[in-house]
């Protein structure tokens, strides 16, 4: 990971602003981007949620797959999607591996479910109801609750200044004044596409791609909390996808915070000479799902403990964006690894250091 210089164009936004409201506070972001990326500014432009061709950013595949592929302890399995969990005999606290939809079984000491917020607690919900364990762990109530969203804008600013930036996404401004939100760019040349693909047909090239040329892009995202009624209802009407309960008004709070931060940034732009486009964007555009399994002490309130381990199951976890209770004001992906890892190093020093202990093998693990 590593931090890049604040471009031109946001660098006169981000200034303008904290010259006309002391409140504003830049938080330079972390990417896992080479350090040569802007000698490549097509791959530069395009790097928010694309992948790298030249393989200039880290992403999933290139970090991590391809390292240990080869390793003979790892088998990756594509194209199988899991349909349930298989038991241990008789004692179905304890899952012994999981089904795939081909029929297909596979085992292991310890099974971590990371099929992402929506889809975890419709696996988990179907387990538990399947054997019964529903009616007896008091965790079974709050599976799919909890399920946040973000609440986001985009905000389309218009100037006379042509826009340069390449990267953009360098840091994110922060508000004392707006404890749980945060701004930061659209990637790349985003703004510019969409304002050309919105352009009514009437509007010739020539015009239309120098008023394209002159939009910044930003995203305002303001956590929205958890409520429990905010629900992935996996199993609903037999349908075998997550249906969302979802209603904004739960949480008037976060509501009330998003709309005061659109308009202070939309008046403080138009200060700087920028007039401001908000569009909301709905539910389904989120890309920060979060909870739906979250973690805490108390299984009357949570569904995982502080390790990931299903409340009243013995080797069950979870390992996604589902087990945040909060969501933050910043984008989930680092807090979602970071749990990822801890889980991992747990089981390595608990499950597998278990067995390989029976077998005979000292594990070594650094304790984290
Ligand atoms: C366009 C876009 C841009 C984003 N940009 C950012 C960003 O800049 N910064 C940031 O922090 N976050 C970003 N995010 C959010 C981030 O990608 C997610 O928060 C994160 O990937 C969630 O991780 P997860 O492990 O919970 O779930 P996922 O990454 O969704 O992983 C779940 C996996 O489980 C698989 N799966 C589902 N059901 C099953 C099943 N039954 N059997 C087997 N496999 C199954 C899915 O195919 C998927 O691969 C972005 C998201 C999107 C969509």
């Amino acid at each position: 990971m590593r931090q890049f210089g604040i471009e031109a164009n946001f660098q006169q936004i981000v200034s303008g602003l904290r010259r006309r409201d002391a409140q504003w506070r830049r938080q330079p972001m972390s990417l896992g981007l080479a350090a040569d990326i802007l000698s490549h500014p097509e791959e530069a432009r395009h790097f928010d949620a694309f992948a790298s061709v030249r393989g200039l950013k880290c992403d999933a595949e290139s970090s991590l797959l391809q390292r240990v592929s080869h390793k003979p302890n790892l088998t990756v399995l594509t194209g199988k999607a899991v349909s349930g969990f298989v038991a241990t005999g008789g004692d179905v606290t304890r899952v012994s591996g999981v089904e795939c939809e081909d029929g297909s079984r596979h085992y292991a000491a310890a099974v971590v479910i990371a099929a992402g917020t929506l889809h975890s607690p419709r696996l988990l919900q179907s387990y538990l109801e399947r054997t019964g364990l529903a009616q007896v762990l008091p965790s079974y109530r709050q599976v799919g609750r909890n399920y946040k969203a973000h609440v986001l804008t985009a905000m389309l600013a218009l100037s006379h200044r042509p826009v340069t930036d390449v990267l953009c996404k360098t840091l994110l401004l922060l508000h004392d004044d707006m404890p749980h939100s945060t701004v930061q760019t659209l990637g790349g040349n985003l703004a510019e596409e969409i304002v050309r693909s919105q352009m009514p047909r009437f509007v010739p090239d020539w015009l239309a791609a120098p008023i394209a040329k002159r939009v910044y892009g930003l995203f305002l995202q303001t956590e929205d909390g958890s409520h429990p009624d905010n629900r992935v209802v996996a199993t609903a009407q037999g349908s075998d996808r997550p249906l969302l309960d979802y209603d904004l008004a739960r949480l008037p709070a976060a509501q009330a915070e998003h709309r005061r931060l659109v308009r202070t940034l939309q008046r403080q732009l138009l200060g700087l000479g920028y007039v401001a486009l908000v569009r909301a964007i709905p539910l389904q555009g989120t890309a920060h799902a979060c909870g739906t399994l979250v973690t805490g002490n108390d299984p009357a309130t949570s569904v995982v403990d502080a390790h990931g381990k299903v409340h009243g199951m013995g080797n069950l976890y979870v390992a996604d964006g589902s087990v945040l209770p909060r969501s933050s004001r910043a984008n989930p992906a680092l807090t979602i690894y970071a749990w990822g890892l801890r889980l991992a190093s747990h089981l390595g020093s608990t499950v597998l250091a278990g067995r390989k202990a029976a077998a005979g093998f000292t594990v070594a693990h650094d304790g984290g």
